[in-house]
């Protein structure tokens, strides 16, 4: 099967075409990410209205790229993958319209794709694992343990009840006056602190379950900076590094240690990461360790698979036409939806 992947969800325009024969390793033929952090940069976060406008400019010349890639005609192609939620809904319905269009110009069959399926189903893609594996997914917007047993079969078992560990980030980078993405900077500055200096909370640490919280530790960093610079002009460089450092560890050990119980509260010897967090190199490095203690693979995908993509749009799409067939072109965008719910077309006729 060889399908037209199309992701339009969030600030990422993409299109992507994925081959897959049975038996044999999966191949990305061609993957196109148009990102949109410049047109967003100076209001401070993704404004939904020119999101929509520019992947609305921008999805024609993406797909167009991708089939250049891939070096095929759209008559080659067996379907078209497109996400259908959730996310700013007028960024995914550029996307399902054009799909739409598409599809009725040429008779291929059109699947819904759920975005956070995607992320889900990458592991699959990249390292061709078998069901069933615990999935954390850690990005700016999303931070949740699944466990997942098939193409479309996912079990949440925690995640965080407050702020995305990146958004942690970003907004700590802000706090101590960093750039963004702050996940980056702050790893720069951590690796040149001490990460025991000054105490920082590790909120729901010893419950039990996997949720999470995040931001009251941003709060905790916040009041350590007004301390730390109490009676001074400013921030010192190792203040800093420090807080950095204290604050990379907590968010560490609060994942590794919720990412412990997720593995042995269900036996499942398979772990994948994905999202924007997982290309920390402490958090990674500490989730290959337990791994490696619990006896359990370790999967991370490369950070351009991790991260907003179409290509992971296109293999969720070959593995769930295969499992239920296509959607019609009544197929329609959906702001929410949950992972545990089930696809359009399986919710539409009750099967
Ligand atoms: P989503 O796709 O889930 O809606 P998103 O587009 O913000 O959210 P990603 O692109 O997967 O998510 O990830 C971006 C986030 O990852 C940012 O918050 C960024 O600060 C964080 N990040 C990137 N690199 C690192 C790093 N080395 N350490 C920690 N965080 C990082
Ligand atoms: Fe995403």
């Amino acid at each position: 099967l060889t399908l037209l992947g199309i992701e339009s969800s969030c600030d990422d325009t993409a299109a992507a075409v994925v081959r897959h024969v049975p038996g044999a390793a999966p191949q990305i033929l061609a993957s196109v990410v148009e990102g949109q952090t410049a047109l967003h940069a100076a209001f401070g976060g993704v404004v939904p209205e020119i999101a929509a406008r520019a992947h609305a400019e921008r999805i024609d010349h993406c797909i167009e790229a991708a089939l250049a890639q891939a070096g095929l005609p759209l008559t080659a192609l067996d379907g078209i993958a497109v996400t259908a939620g959730p996310g700013l809904i007028g960024g995914v319905l550029s996307g399902v319209m054009c799909a739409k269009g598409l599809a009725a110009a040429t008779g291929l069959p059109l699947i819904g794709v759920n975005h956070l399926a995607g992320h889900a189903l990458t592991p699959r893609l990249t390292d061709m694992v078998d069901f069933p594996y615990i999935m954390l997914l850690v990005s700016g917007g999303h931070c949740q343990f699944l466990r997942v047993d098939g193409p479309a079969d996912f079990t949440r078992l925690g995640g965080s009840i407050d702020d995305a560990p990146g958004e942690a980030f970003d907004k700590v980078a802000k706090i101590l006056g960093l750039p963004q993405p702050g996940g980056p900077a702050v790893q720069a500055e951590a690796a040149q602190g001490d990460a025991r200096r000054i105490p920082l909370p590790r909120p729901l640490l010893d419950r039990p379950g996997c949720d999470m919280s995040f931001s009251g530790l941003k709060t905790a960093v916040l009041r350590a900076r007004d301390g730390l610079m109490a009676g001074l002009g400013g921030l010192r460089q190792q203040d800093r590094a420090d807080l950095c450092a204290g604050f990379q560890r907590a968010v560490a050990d609060v994942l590794t240690e919720k990412s412990r119980r997720a593995l042995l509260d269900s036996g499942v010897a398979h772990f994948a990461v994905a999202g924007g967090v997982a290309a920390n190199t402490e958090i990674r490095s500490r989730l290959l360790a337990l791994c490696e203690g619990l006896g359990v693979s370790f999967l991370a995908p490369p950070l351009a698979l991790c991260t907003d993509n179409a290509a992971m749009i296109a293999w969720a799409g070959i593995e769930q036409f295969r499992q239920r067939g296509a959607d019609d072109l009544t197929l329609s965008a959906r702001p929410r939806w949950p992972l545990d719910q089930k696809s359009p077309a399986l919710l539409g006729s009750g099967k």
